[in-house]
């Protein structure tokens, strides 16, 4: 298996098949199962599956072997809008909100002239 940074952006793309085929030996079936909604894939279907994060990047969980699962792709998307709204959920509209805001507003020196947004897709597409 090919090493990762763990602060990589995303998995090494050959990390699909390995972990198609390490969860088909250890089940032993022959399709693999999207732990959210259950539909199975074979072998000729690996296309339609996408590497995830178990515990999100963007919340500060590693890329590696071991925070690594397959996903359909309509899994992943829905995974990655809940939880967006989770976090929103979780930071509320109050000053807990405004407090987390301006710490990391603070803490990340942005050139001046762009939005956080643009920086953060910024730092992701560059790297
Ligand atoms: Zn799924």
């Amino acid at each position: 298996m090919k090493f990762c940074d763990p602060t990589a952006r995303v998995f090494p793309r050959d990390w699909v098949s390995t972990y198609f085929r390490h969860n088909l030996s250890k089940t032993g079936k022959d399709h693999y199962e999207c732990p959210i909604c259950k539909t199975c894939f074979d072998h000729t279907q690996i296309d339609c599956l996408c590497g995830d994060h178990i515990w999100p990047y963007s919340l500060m969980g590693e890329t590696s072997w071991d925070n690594y699962q397959l996903l359909c792709r309509t899994c992943n998307v829905r995974k990655k809008n809940f939880i967006n709204n989770e976090v929103r959920k979780v930071l509320g509209d109050g000053s807990f909100r405004g407090m987390v805001f301006k710490y990391i507003k603070d803490s990340i020196n942005i050139p001046y002239g762009i939005s956080l947004d643009e920086y953060i897709c910024f730092k992701h597409t560059t790297r």
